[in-house]
């Protein structure tokens, strides 16, 4: 069995199993397997083990990797994770199911007009920079509210929010902020926990843990 493949369920079991210390019923979190920067050929083995849900930060890279898989089987998900530029949602429409990173108007506006064009509805989730950190993406907690309603106006299919919490610190609190935001405005998942943090994400109930080297290894 390859690797890749062994990590994954090495990783479902233990979700399980703090599913099961925490008493949460009936709640089946997704992982993305986050597969930036690997080529496809190595990232097959969880395709045909059956895995759906794969996570790209790039539309050029996931284009090239993902077409023809995509073409051939249409039950793999494809998850944008990364920074998108209005001038690339057109081409990222085609490819990607679900875009983690919508932290503007100008953004949200684009993917309105384009999916209106191209007849698709991605799912979206809004990123959130709950620390305000400078280097990151993701409007303020305080511009939750406007964006929300702004995307709603356009048709938009907000599924929830998104956060990437500060490396260097504990997640714990960052998570359990973006689980209050969600439920504050009544929306249902959330996009939340990595490699390091996804354990902690399950006690928040985070509906897609975005997981890339603890499956892949890691990144050069
Ligand atoms: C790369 C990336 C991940 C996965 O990171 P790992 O630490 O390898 O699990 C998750 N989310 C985002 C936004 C990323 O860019």
């Amino acid at each position: 069995m390859h690797q890749t493949i062994k990590n994954l369920i090495e990783i479902q079991s233990e979700i399980k199993q703090n599913i099961g210390k925490l008493g949460l019923a009936n709640y089946h979190p997704k992982i993305i397997a986050v597969s930036k920067t690997f080529k496809i050929d190595y990232i097959s083995n969880l395709i045909d083990f059956g895995h759906l849900h794969f996570g790209e930060n790039k539309v050029q890279e996931a284009s090239d990797k993902w077409k023809f898989i995509k073409e051939k089987n249409n039950s793999i998900k494809l998850h944008m994770i990364g920074k998108l530029q209005t001038n690339k949602v057109k081409q990222a429409l085609k490819i990607f199911d679900y875009i983690h990173s919508v932290d503007s108007k100008k953004l949200a506006q684009k993917i309105s007009n384009e999916q209106k064009n191209l007849n698709k509805k991605v799912h979206i989730f809004i990123q959130v920079n709950l620390a305000n950190e400078a280097q990151k993406s993701g409007i303020r907690t305080d511009e939750i509210s406007d964006l929300l309603e702004f995307c709603k106006q356009s048709n938009l299919n907000v599924l929830g929010l998104m956060c990437l919490p500060p490396f260097d610190e504990d997640s714990d609190k960052y998570f359990s902020d973006l689980k209050s935001l969600n439920d504050k405005f009544s929306l249902k998942d959330l996009s939340m926990g990595m490699s390091h943090d996804y354990l902690k994400a399950l006690k928040y109930k985070a509906s897609f843990l975005r997981i890339g080297s603890k499956i892949f290894g890691n990144r050069n």
